[in-house]
């Protein structure tokens, strides 16, 4: 196949189901066919303005349409997408276009202030409103007749499939580079192949059961690789429909599931919680919904409660963007008897929990989870020392996550390694004492961290947020632990605190309460 990659996809679809509809966001929505023939606009004009295959075309902004459209024109051209996280300041901007190479930039008009702030900008700067000079407008570029390249006589051949490529893409091409938000470090660049996202796309359709007639809901950023492969990607696929949120906010969601009858939803930990603590919570309609999906962050097992006893089913997911992200998927029919678990291997991946002289731990025992197969990135860009550090003997990927397995196979998610303290000697992981700490009935969320002790090396901090309307007390909180959880897991200090800091994916970032907690 000339162009095997996601490249194809808008005009495989425009064939197959033209008039549906692929895209909501807003007032606006866009059949397969409209994705198509935008994408081909668009492809066309970045080609006239020298994007070739393996270039790279960086796009920063909240969500919207011109994402997925710029990412489909980049692989039409065989090009690698680079979905910048729009929260980051311009040092961090100009660190990911330079790493990246990127040839051309599309930006929002919410990243302007960013934009103007570069010192350097790729080639190509395509705003999708109020270009400055030397910018080219997004709308204009796409309402221009013709773009040149692809007369619409090709519309439906193989060469309208193809698009305008010059060299074939083949699965093991490069397709996106997602940087790590860089909690852990300097940003890396992971590269996720075709054949990574396609494969992903698979796994979705074999566990999630994916329909052609999903309504699904694009809640979180798109830069992030769960928002991206695990929700829009394998929906166009099935050629379902995909409603894409411009940013995360609890009422609007509330909205929209009613208003497009949302069946199916992605959603990191904190995005059910604050949708389960909303006065909306009791009275909402969700009785379009099929299938609620949580990951990126552990899953309190009161929370998946909340949902289930409203009989919805929950399940979690667990991976990493290096892994596309998929790595284990809970089957919904699975979702009551085995609550709480990861789920098991995705069926096109394997999955390991080992000891650290990487042999399989027995059932019930803590070990790290390694993860191989067609999903899994060949490495990061430009960092071949990052690379090598990331994989063990036989391609195996070290997550840095520990886990137990369990008789069934079923893995639960026990903490990322790093996030986990030593107190007294014995090794505490925070997301279990979390877990814990939403039973009460006062909390809205915890987050636990470790903070160096003169007595016990290391002990508990606690952030909780109150459920609105309670008083909460360190006093009260240890009470409800003491019994509960072994002492030396219990918090030393507990902080009531509003809100808690979070990456632009919605995750609780857990080094800047680290931080906080040792001041
Ligand atoms: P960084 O860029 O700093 O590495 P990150 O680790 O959050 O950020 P992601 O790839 O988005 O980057 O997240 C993957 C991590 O999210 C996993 O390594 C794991 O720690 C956590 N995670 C994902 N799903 C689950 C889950 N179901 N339960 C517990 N943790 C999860």
């Amino acid at each position: 196949m000339r162009n095997a990659g996601l490249g194809g996809w808008p005009a495989r679809r425009a064939l197959m189901t033209p008039d549906h509809t692929a895209f909501v966001f807003g007032e606006r929505s866009l059949t397969y066919a409209g994705v198509h023939e935008r994408t081909t606009r668009l492809a066309a004009r970045l080609r006239l303005a020298g994007v070739a295959a393996g270039d790279r075309v960086a796009y920063l902004g909240p969500n919207h349409l011109a994402f997925a459209e710029t990412l489909f024109a980049a692989h039409v051209l065989g090009a690698v997408f680079v979905p910048l996280n729009f929260r980051l300041a311009a040092p961090e901007i100009a660190y990911m276009l330079a790493d990246s190479g990127a040839g051309a930039l599309v930006y929002a008009p919410e990243c302007a202030a960013v934009v103007r702030a570069l010192q350097h900008t790729p080639p190509t700067v395509v705003a999708l409103a109020d270009p400055a000079p030397g910018e080219h407008a997004y709308d204009d570029w796409l309402a221009e007749a013709d773009p040149g390249e692809r007369a619409s006589e090709n519309r439906g051949t193989q060469a309208d499939v193809d698009g305008p490529i010059d060299v074939p893409v083949t699965l093991d091409d490069p397709a996106l580079i997602l940087y790590t938000s860089g909690t852990t470090g300097r940003p890396k660049g992971a590269v996720l192949t075709h054949g990574n996202l396609v494969w992903n796309s698979y796994n979705m359709l074999v566990g999630a059961d994916l329909r052609s007639d999903e309504v699904t809901l694009v809640s979180a950023p798109l830069f992030h690789v769960a928002a991206l492969n695990q929700t829009l990607l394998p929906t166009f696929l099935k050629g379902g429909r995909s409603v894409i949120m411009p940013s995360w906010d609890v009422d609007r969601c509330y909205d929209l599931i009613a208003e497009h009858r949302v069946t199916w939803m992605f959603g990191v930990t904190t995005m059910f919680a604050a949708l389960a603590r909303s006065p909306r919570w009791a009275g909402a309609d969700l009785s379009s919904v099929r299938t609620l999906m949580a990951g990126g962050a552990p899953v309190p097992p009161a929370l998946i409660r909340t949902y289930q006893e409203r009989g919805l089913v929950f399940c979690q997911g667990y991976g990493l963007t290096e892994t596309s992200p998929g790595a284990t998927f809970l089957e919904p029919s699975q979702s009551l008897r085995k609550a709480g678990s990861a789920g098991v291997p995705v069926f096109f991946a394997n999955v390991r929990v080992v000891r650290p002289d990487l042999t399989d731990t027995a059932p019930g025992e803590p070990g790290e989870v390694l993860i191989q197969g067609p999903n899994v990135t060949p490495g990061y860009w430009n960092n071949p020392a990052a690379t090598q550090a990331a994989f063990v003997e036989g391609g195996w990927f070290r997550s840095g996550d520990i886990a137990t397995r369990d008789a069934d196979g079923h893995l639960h998610i026990v903490d990322r390694a790093k996030d986990m303290f030593i107190s007294g000697g014995e090794n505490v992981y925070p997301a279990e004492v979390e877990g814990v700490l939403a039973e009460h009935p006062g909390v809205a969320e915890a987050a636990v961290v470790g903070v160096p002790d003169g007595t016990w090396g290391e002990v508990g901090h606690a952030f909780v947020i109150p459920r609105a309307g309670t008083g909460l007390s360190g006093e009260a909180l240890r009470g409800f632990l003491l019994g509960r959880l072994a002492k030396y897991k219990i918090p030393r200090y507990f902080e009531v605190v509003d809100e808690l800091p979070r990456t632009g994916s919605g995750k609780i970032r857990k080094p800047e309460l680290r931080a906080r907690a040792a001041r």
